[in-house]
């Protein structure tokens, strides 16, 4: 089951938390393979042009971005993924709330692809003793 686009950690209709700030202190980050991934993102995009900062924030900034925010001034937790102040709940710039999925899913980075929360742990583990 895809709990990220139904159920996101257990909340009926709820989608892809880990892809949006909220409220939370929460930063999507670090981004090791930064480099890597924006380039694959310059071929998906097919835009060689694309810049460092429209994909990434890094440490002088965003320390500026949330300084209420405690995971936002450790330098470790940079780069992060850019998310899009224009919005209430600060998505990350790729994640597309229609599909109620990562806009870039194939090319995402290391840190997206590894992370699990502690429901999706517990919830997968259910799927699979359900299949056995
Ligand atoms: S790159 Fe994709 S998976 Fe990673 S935070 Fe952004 S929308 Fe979510």
């Amino acid at each position: 089951m895809n709990h990220c686009a139904t159920s996101c950690f257990g909340h009926e209709n709820y989608h892809g938390g880990c892809c949006r700030l909220e409220q939370r202190d929460f930063i999507i980050g670090p981004i090791r393979d930064a480099t890597v991934v924006l380039e694959r993102l310059r071929v998906r995009t097919n835009n060689p042009y694309l810049r460092f900062e429209e994909v990434f924030v890094d440490f002088a900034e965003g320390s500026r971005m949330f300084p209420e925010r405690a995971t936002w001034q450790r330098p470790e937790n940079f780069p992060a993924m850019r998310v899009d102040t224009r919005l209430a709940d600060l998505p990350c710039v790729f994640y597309n709330a229609t599909l109620k999925a990562c806009g870039v899913y194939e090319d995402r980075p290391e840190t997206c692809r590894r992370y699990m929360c502690d429901y999706l742990v517990q919830a997968q583990k259910e799927d699979a003793e359900q299949i056995v």
